[in-house]
């Protein structure tokens, strides 16, 4: 049971609690002793109204019994009773009169007693006075004898009913009093238990909080005990604690000393990212180089050279970068006078030839005196004041291009295995950075040299070709005789195949022209229907030899644009839907809608891979590699004809899936934009 454990001031209103309940019992117990005696009193009261009423008649009836003796005997003595009764009846009526009063009803019956008293003793009265006159028959007179025995009645009823209502009090006092009683036993029972139940709390409580006093003292002492343990502890700890602070002195100064290091590391890194994105933002390597070793200046050397090898194999400095702008001479100065040698024991000839980096953490005079080559040399070196050198080599990709030197003038400044760590790695971005450069620029040549290369190929292709049609018309026509029908079909042959080669040439041609930005547009006013036509007469033989049949719907419009290139493309683009159908349609559909030409040729052949969609676009780009192929083709058709297409504002869009055909769409605006 969570019995909470109350605090002081709830004791104290706890305490209090039973001591006002008894306080309340003993108000009850007094208030209830006063009613009982008061009570007591009053019953007392009640029962002598009855006995004090009963005497009183008592006393009239023994006067009456001496009168009538008297009356009858004549003998004074009979009187006796009768002559104290009637002082008797007065003191018995006046302690009634006391006895009653504060009951205004008992008081007015008890006046009716007194006067009924009175009546009966005057008529006892007259008879004995008769009777000592001696006239004992009058004294005896029936009637009067029946007016007092009336008398007589009416006086006991009236004391009867006095005595029939203190007894209706007696007995109506009796149940009250026994409600009172145990009314007030409840009361008092109610209130004992209460203080009963109160005081086992209380001294619950107290006992609980005697049993926390003793617990905290408990824990006290432990404490105590402890604290007095702890404090021996300390004072041993304290002696350890003095001389670990000597030791964490020397620690604090390591700590110095490795914070210095990391702070140089950090720059580094700095320089490193900053070197880094400096190489990679572009290809012109000599000006990035130039950066760099800029970059490099100041933070890390006061000098920085970068020095290529040659493609005739000897080292030339293409960098030079000091801190100081007048100190550059000299040290170009000492380049030109003084180059390094490839073949060198040491330097930049060694490193570029060995692959290894070179440090020279201290130059002393004797040094440079040893490494001069003559007293010139000497002197240009003392004047370039150098203290610490640097000579990292620059590969990539498995070549070393050249070698970065870092040189120190100051004084407190040499260099280490963390600076070397550094270098190398600026050295290899560096290198990377040249290489790609060379890559691209040699890329770009090659690009270049076959662009011309097939330019003037195609153009020397197709001078002899010009000649082989121009010769084969001459034959068919007859100049030399006529043919026979195997002889013309021949010819028929030769021309078919050397217009095919024509048609490879002017790909070729046009590609080289496109990719050299030399392609110019001859725009005029068409039919649709005209460049339609031209292209589908082109290949219908084609698509009849492969059994392919061919359906045009071309709307009737006029539109303005280079006719002949739209021909091309859509030459292309009918090519190879023949080349790569087997069986079914070819349907071509032109149209002008939202003021554009939409040519759509929709083929049934082989269709192809999502994977490719974009792919067929790229110039020399085919699905099936041309060793394994079955059709013929250069891969330029797709990319000359969207190039067109560009050139003219349009494109060119495919939708395809693999072995359900094809529908290639070229759309090009009706009109100059
Ligand atoms: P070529 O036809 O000379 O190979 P293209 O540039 O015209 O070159 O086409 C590139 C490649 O795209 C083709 O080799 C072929 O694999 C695919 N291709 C072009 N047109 C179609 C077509 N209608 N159906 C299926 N494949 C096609």
């Amino acid at each position: 049971m969570g019995l909470s454990l109350p605090g002081i001031a709830q004791r104290r209103f706890l305490a209090l609690v039973p001591t006002l309940l008894v306080l309340l019992i003993g108000a009850l117990a007094y208030e209830r002793a006063r009613s009982v005696i008061a009570n007591v009193q009053a019953v007392e009261r009640g029962h002598a109204v009855v006995e004090t009423s009963a005497a009183l008649l008592t006393r009239v009836i023994d006067a009456e019994t001496g009168q009538r003796a008297y009356l009858v005997t004549g003998q004074e003595t009979f009187l006796d009773p009768y002559r104290g009764a009637r002082d008797d009846t007065d003191r018995l009526a006046d302690s009634l009169r006391k006895l009653t009063r504060g009951n205004p009803a008992q008081a007015a019956r008890l006046d009716t007693i007194q006067k009924l008293i009175r009546d009966r003793f005057t008529l006892l009265d007259t008879p004995i006075l008769l009777r000592r006159s001696g006239a004992t028959s009058a004294a005896l007179n029936p009637d009067r004898l029946l007016a007092g025995k009336r008398k007589m009645d009416q006086l006991r009823l009236a004391v009867a009913n006095l005595q029939t209502h203190e007894r209706a009090i007696l007995a109506g006092r009796n149940v009250a009093e026994r409600q009172s009683v145990r009314v007030t036993a409840i009361a008092l029972g109610v209130a004992a238990t209460l203080a009963l139940i109160l005081s086992a709390l209380i001294s619950l409580a107290f006992s609980r909080a005697l049993q926390d006093r003793d617990a905290t003292n408990t824990e006290l002492r432990q404490v105590n005990e402890d604290l007095e343990r702890q404090s021996e502890q300390l004072e041993t700890q304290a002696v350890e604690m003095e001389s670990q602070a000597a030791e964490l002195e020397a620690t604090a100064e390591d700590l110095r000393s490795t914070n210095d290091e990391l702070n140089r590391t950090s720059r580094g890194a700095m320089l490193l990212n900053e070197a880094s994105r400096v190489l990679s933002s572009t290809l012109d390597y000599e000006k990035t180089l130039e950066t760099v070793a800029r970059l490099a200046v100041g933070d890390l050397a006061d000098w920085c050279t970068v020095d290529l090898v040659q493609p005739d194999g000897s080292i030339r400095q293409v960098i030079v970068a000091h801190v100081e702008e007048d100190k550059i001479k000299w040290a170009k100065e000492l380049n030109k006078r003084y180059p390094p040698e490839y073949s060198g024991p040491t330097g930049v000839g060694h490193v570029i030839r060995s692959g290894q980096p070179e440090i020279y953490a201290e130059i002393s005079d004797e040094m440079l005196v040893a490494g001069a080559r003559d007293e010139e040399h000497l002197a240009i070196m003392r004047e370039l004041q150098m203290r610490s050198a640097l000579i990292v080599p620059m590969i990539a990709r498995g070549r070393t291009l050249g070698a970065l030197t870092l040189i120190s003038a100051h004084k407190g400044r040499s260099y280490d295995d963390a600076d070397r760590t550094l270098a190398m790695e600026i050295a290899i971005r560096a290198a990377i950075a040249i290489d790609n450069a060379q890559l691209y620029r040699s890329a770009l040549a090659a690009s270049e040299a076959k662009s011309a290369f097939l330019a003037t190929m195609s153009h020397e292709l197709r001078t002899p070709l010009n000649a082989i049609i121009g010769y084969q018309s001459l034959l068919k026509e007859g100049i030399d005789g006529s043919l026979n029908e195997s002889q013309l079909a021949q010819l028929s042959r030769i021309r078919a195949s050397a217009d095919h080669l024509l048609m490879l040439i002017d790909e070729v041609l046009t590609f080289s022209r496109l990719e050299a930005g030399k392609e110019t547009l001859r725009r005029h006013e068409v039919e649709l229907r005209a460049i339609v036509d031209e292209a589908v007469m082109m290949v219908r033989p084609l698509a009849e030899a492969k059994g392919l049949s061919l359906r045009v719907e071309v709307a009737d419009a006029r539109i303005v644009t280079d006719g002949g290139r739209v021909s091309q493309i859509l030459l292309n683009l009918l090519s190879n839907a023949v080349k790569f159908s087997e069986r079914g349609e070819i349907f071509v559909r032109a149209q002008v809608k939202n003021g554009a030409m939409e040519i759509s040729i929709k083929d049934a052949g082989i269709g192809i891979a999502a994977e490719n969609l974009e792919r067929i676009f790229e110039p020399f780009w085919q699905v099936e590699q041309s060793s394994t192929r079955r059709v013929g083709g250069t891969g330029l058709g797709l990319s000359v004809s969207r190039s067109l297409a560009r050139l003219l504002g349009g494109d060119v869009t495919v939708e395809s899936k693999l072995g359900e055909g094809s529908t290639f769409t070229v759309s090009v605006p009706a009109r100059p934009i």
